[in-house]
């Protein structure tokens, strides 16, 4: 038979485990969470232009709708002088940006599946990223500016209706990008376009009939020697991909 002060201190033991389980089941979760904490979440990218479009002028010069006025469907984007593609740095950016975004548990949706393609045009792609009801998306680019100028600039929407819920949200993810870019990847902000870097455009499709918030960033300058060397390194691609990856962690679940 056991003493009342036995039974009480196994009452104790069964209220401790009992405690304790839900506490470790939670430990559990906030752990699964951390490792995952964009599961559940929709991430759009587009990476610009794409790899065959040079092969088809007619293509690239139909008209588009962008929201505001007629544009064309896409260009061929620009080159480094030694060849290297806007379109393949566009792309390679993307799919480790891809990688990066389903190990922290997002699903990932892009605006085309590789760089041997033709198109898109610009309008499409937005309406891809909208139909996904995307939390958040990405275009991703590198300019062609003058020889001398250097740096990433982040290209932001204006309301012209469709985009008219999103555009201070694209402000705040804006801000996010540009501090990861220099935070993770490392390269300056522009020293030739925009106002420290920002610059709002209201001529673009892909920002004009955006439903989520959105920004596009030109990584750097195609055509100045110093970023062209960097643009076409794969450890600064990865570097870039992990300044976004990070700006949109922060942009989905820091607030
Ligand atoms: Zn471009």
């Amino acid at each position: 038979m056991e003493t009342g002060r036995r039974v009480l201190t196994r009452l104790a033991i069964a209220g401790l485990v009992l405690v304790l389980l839900p506490a470790a089941d939670a430990a559990a979760a906030s752990a699964r969470q951390s490792a995952a904490p964009l599961a559940g979440r929709i991430v759009g990218i587009d990476p610009g232009h794409n790899g065959l479009n040079y092969t088809s002028p007619a293509f690239l010069s139909r008209k588009i709708w962008n929201g505001r006025e007629w544009e064309g469907c896409d260009t061929t984007g620009t080159r480094t002088a030694s060849g290297y593609t806007e379109a393949r740095f566009a792309w390679n950016v993307a799919a480790y940006l891809r990688a990066d975004l389903v190990a922290l548990g997002a699903r990932v949706v892009m605006t085309r599946s590789g760089n041997h393609g033709l198109g898109p045009c610009v309008d499409k792609r937005a309406r891809i990223l909208d139909r996904a009801h995307a939390n958040v998306s990405v275009d991703i680019h590198a300019d062609y500016g003058p020889a001398s100028g250097r740096g990433f600039s982040i290209l932001e929407p204006v309301a012209d209706g469709p985009n008219n819920q999103v555009i201070k949200p694209s402000a705040r993810f804006g801000l996010d990008i540009h501090a990861a870019m220099l935070r993770y990847a490392r390269l300056r902000v522009s020293d030739y376009y925009g106002r420290n870097g920002y610059v709002s455009r209201d001529d673009l499709a892909g920002l004009n009939l955006t439903t989520m918030p959105k920004v596009l960033i030109e990584c750097g300058n195609m055509h100045n020697a110093a970023d062209a060397a960097l643009l076409v390194r794969p450890g600064v691609q990865r570097g870039i991909a992990a300044a976004l990856a990070a700006a949109i962690v922060r942009f989905l679940t820091a607030r």
